[in-house]
C-alpha cells in the first residue's frame, strides 16, 4: 500500500472529492500529516488514520515506488491543472530537475504534447533531466532567458513550473512565461512573484498548488505501472540515514533517498 500524505477532516467539500490536500478544517482540527508536521518518518511502522488514506500498489515495487507519493503527486498535481495550456507545440519550462523535477520532467512527456526545457544549475542534474525526457536542459543561470526565448522562437513557454520557488528562479519564470501562460510555484523557496499588469505578460497566471489529490496519487501510480514514469531512488538502511540526509543538504542525491527499515 502507498500512503495518502495530505491528510484532511474526510468530510467537507474538498475532501469529498478527493482533495484532502485542499482541507478547509484540517489546520482546525490540528491534523497534520505524517512525517510533515507531525512525526511518522523512518519508522518501522506508520499508524494511518483511515483505509482511505491507502491506495493499493499492485505489483509495483514499494521501496521504487514510495516516492511517487510526493515527488510523483506534487508535480503531477501541478501538471494536470496546467493541461489546457499544454497542448502539441507548446512548450513547458521545469526549473530544478532534482527529486520532484525528474519526475516533473517524465509527467509532461506523458500527459502533455509540450517540449520540455529543463534548468538546473547542477551539471549532473541536467544529465538526469536529459535522461529522463527533456527535450533541452539548460544551467539556471544568467544566459537562461535568453536561451528559453531562443528555444521557443521569441514566444516563452506556454507553462513554467518553478519547482525550486526562490526568489532567483521566480524572476525566470516571470520573464520566460508566455502571454496568456501559467506559472506554477511548487518548490517553498521562500520566493514571492509580483502579479499583475506591470509584473507579468498579458493573461498570465500564477498558482502555488500544494501536493496533490487522492485520486491523482491513483493516477501517478497507475502512470508508473504503465512504465510512462519512475523515481530516481538511492536506497539506504536506518545506520546510513544520517549520509542520506547529507546528500540531500549537500544536493548531490540522485533523485530520492529511501531509508528502508531492516536493510
Ligand atoms: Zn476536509
Amino acid at each position: 500500500m502507498a500512503v495518502y500524505g495530505p491528510w484532511g477532516c474526510g468530510q467537507c467539500h474538498a475532501c469529498a472529492r478527493g482533495a484532502e490536500n485542499y482541507c478547509t478544517r484540517a489546520a482546525a482540527l490540528g491534523i497534520a500529516p505524517p512525517g510533515l508536521g507531525a512525526p511518522g518518518a523512518l519508522a518501522e511502522y506508520l499508524i494511518v488514520d483511515d483505509v482511505r488514506h491507502l491506495v493499493p500498489l499492485g505489483d509495483l515495487d514499494p521501496v521504487a515506488s514510495v516516492s511517487l507519493t510526493d515527488a510523483g503527486l506534487t508535480p503531477y498535481h501541478a501538471i494536470v491543472s496546467s493541461l489546457a495550456a499544454l497542448p502539441a507545440g507548446s512548450t513547458a519550462v521545469v526549473i530544478g530537475a532534482g527529486g520532484l523535477g525528474h519526475v516533473a520532467i517524465q509527467i509532461l512527456r506523458a500527459i502533455t504534447g509540450a517540449t520540455v526545457i529543463a534548468l538546473d544549475v547542477n551539471e549532473e542534474k541536467l544529465m538526469l533531466a536529459r535522461q529522463v525526457g527533456a527535450h533541452h536542459a539548460i544551467p539556471s543561470d544568467d544566459s537562461a532567458v535568453e536561451a528559453i526565448r531562443a528555444l521557443t522562437g521569441g514566444v516563452g513557454a506556454q507553462a513554467v513550473f518553478d519547482i525550486v520557488g526562490a526568489p532567483a528562479t521566480l524572476e525566470i519564470a516571470r520573464q520566460t512565461v508566455a502571454i496568456d501562460g501559467v506559472v506554477q510555484i511548487v518548490g517553498i523557496g521562500g520566493g514571492v512573484l509580483p502579479t499583475g499588469f506591470f509584473s507579468t505578460p498579458f493573461g498570465v497566471s500564477v498558482r502555488a498548488p500544494y501536493w496533490g489529490t487522492r485520486t491523482e496519487l491513483m493516477e501517478v501510480l497507475d502512470l508508473a505501472r504503465s512504465g510512462a514514469i519512475h523515481v530516481e531512488v538511492e536506497r539506504y538502511s536506518m545506520d546510513q540515514a544520517p549520509e542520506a540526509y547529507r546528500k540531500l543538504h549537500d544536493g548531490t542525491l540522485r533523485g530520492r533517498a529511501v531509508v528502508v527499515p531492516g536493510d
